[in-house]
């Protein structure tokens, strides 16, 4: 189902394209801004459980086709980063949805920045399956958890992922790409829940 009418700021959907309530307190606004062009629903979940789970890498194709035929794309940016997954996570699925993603999407690394030198957002810790965690506990285990490599200052970055639930991972990705000095932190992923946080 088209997200339609979301947020600007964190896609929440059926916000007749302004602010939802959170998104009005600028304080409460980490990312500057959420494009998902789908509402997570049975249809979404059924593509994104048979591609992650059951290790059908090719769907990261049919994602990609679904966020490039979208009407809302992402904003203008500098580097793309993937959300990372802990090396022994991905060594165990096989491959990081968001890295099949933004290969798929075809985007490259870096937009104006050279290969050589191209930034990267690391996984420093693995956390726990995030299914059933209030968004208090999603915190507490996602704090430390990223880290930067390479530079980032005053860069625009739009970061990659399949599906954004309550935004506890983009947060703690943006609150160290802040640290890092980038100017901008967007994200377009393919789905965004319907409700603010499901599991709270
Ligand atoms: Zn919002």
């Amino acid at each position: 189902m088209p997200n339609t009418g979301a947020c600007p700021f964190c896609a929440l959907p059926d916000c007749r394209g302004a602010p939802c309530p959170t998104c009005q307190r600028p304080r409460s606004r980490l990312l500057d801004s959420i494009t998902a062009p789908y509402v997570y629903e049975p249809h979404i979940a059924w593509l994104i459980t048979r591609w992650k789970y059951e290790k059908q890498e090719h769907l990261a194709a049919t994602a990609a086709r679904l966020m490039r035929t979208a009407s809302v794309g992402p904003p203008p940016y500098d580097v793309v980063l993937a959300t990372p997954m802990h090396w022994w996570r991905e060594f165990r699925r096989g491959f990081n949805q968001a890295e099949a993603l933004r290969a798929a999407l075809g985007l490259a690394g870096a937009g104006a920045i050279a290969r050589a030198s191209q930034p990267r957002l690391v996984r420093t810790r693995a956390t726990r399956g995030q299914a059933g965690a209030t968004r208090n506990q999603r915190h507490t285990q996602l704090r430390h958890a990223f880290a930067v490599r390479g530079c980032v200052r005053d860069l625009s970055v739009l970061l990659i992922d399949d599906v954004c639930t309550t935004g506890a991972t983009a947060n703690a990705m943006v609150t160290v790409l802040r640290e890092a000095g980038a100017r901008e932190v967007h994200l377009w992923c393919l789905a965004r829940t319907p409700t603010r946080s499901p599991a709270s």
